[in-house]
């Protein structure tokens, strides 16, 4: 029989984890109806979702993103918002084949409308060919591509909004990379607002779960699934980052909270000073840019 100290807070069950701040215990049933509430609470305190949006899911079919797609099919509907879902396919042989099939299942099992926008139809190419010679920028080249992608996808569904699953982790990940690298600008912009007519506001509405908390949900509810990882993936800064704070939260729980709470107030005190700037259009491709050639054009090579 289990201890008393392992026992859900709520109902007395035997309890499948343990959460800080507050300090509660809780089984299967109230672990998750704790993670939507939280969620929910996140949805509505950051005023992400209103009624008459229509939210693209940018669906990797990775953990993150299908934690995401499964919470809002369940949380969309009381605020009298549309879900939909958009995977990009950068062409990563042995990898994103997997993970594509995964969320097709998913979308398909939920009856979520689901897009697929290809890197070979935007770019001409697929990642694995357009990387040949520089595949130690993996990331830094997908990164640029992926954002071009998601915003193609966006449109072709007709989305207000783009939902990512960044969750607590990535996101102190990001601020801490961006220290490391010296970027404050990049610190402090947000990108939350989008710009009419070519972004739509993003939102993230697992920033506030950690890793291991979607793990445990997706877990709990039967959706978890072991697949392959990115093959470029270790090539990024970002690898030994999670690494490093991974540890330090290990060793003094809150790092990442408290990581947090300092780029939000970093961006508080930059205030209208980190809002983007005037931004010019792509002399090539017609995308907004801060210079006279967009970062894809140029990494695709049609600068010269
Ligand atoms: Fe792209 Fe890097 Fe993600 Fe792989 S790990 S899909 S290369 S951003």
């Amino acid at each position: 029989m289990p201890s008393a100290e392992n026992l859900c807070s709520r109902c007395g069950e035997p309890a499948v984890a343990r959460l800080t701040e507050p300090e509660r215990r809780l089984c299967a049933a109230h672990f998750i109806e704790d993670v939507e509430a939280r969620v929910l609470a996140a949805l509505r305190r950051e005023r992400m979702v209103f009624p008459g949006d229509r939210v693209v899911v940018g669906l990797s079919g990775g953990k993150d993103s299908t934690a995401l797609l499964l919470v809002l099919h369940r949380l969309l509907p009381e605020f009298g918002a549309d879900l939909v879902a958009v995977t990009i396919d950068e062409g990563i042989a042995g990898y994103r084949e997997e993970t594509l099939r995964a969320a097709k299942s998913l979308t398909e099992e939920l009856g979520v409308e689901h897009a697929i926008v290809t890197f070979a139809d935007l770019f001409g190419d697929d990642l694995d060919g357009l990387l040949v010679g520089r595949e130690a920028q993996g990331c830094a080249v997908c990164g640029v591509l992926r954002r071009r992608a998601l915003a193609e996808g966006v449109k072709r569904v007709g989305a207000t909004k783009l939902a990512t699953g960044h969750n607590l982790d990535d996101e102190a990940q990001s601020v801490l990379m961006n220290v490391l690298r010296g970027d404050l600008p990049r610190l402090v912009s947000d990108t939350s607002t989008g710009q009419p007519g070519h972004f739509v506001p993003r939102i993230k509405p697992l920033a506030v779960l950690s890793e291991k908390e979607i793990v445990t949900y997706l877990l709990l509810r039967g959706y978890f699934r072991d697949l392959p990882e990115c093959p470029y993936a270790g090539t990024a800064l970002r690898s030994e980052v999670r690494t490093m704070l991974a540890e330090l939260e290990h060793r003094h729980p809150g790092t990442m909270t408290r990581l947090m709470r300092f780029r939000d107030g970093a961006r508080r005190s930059a205030g209208s000073a980190a809002s983007t700037g005037v931004l010019g259009t792509c002399r090539i491709c017609g995308e907004l840019t801060s210079g006279e050639v967009c970062r894809v054009c140029g990494l695709l090579g049609r600068d010269g």
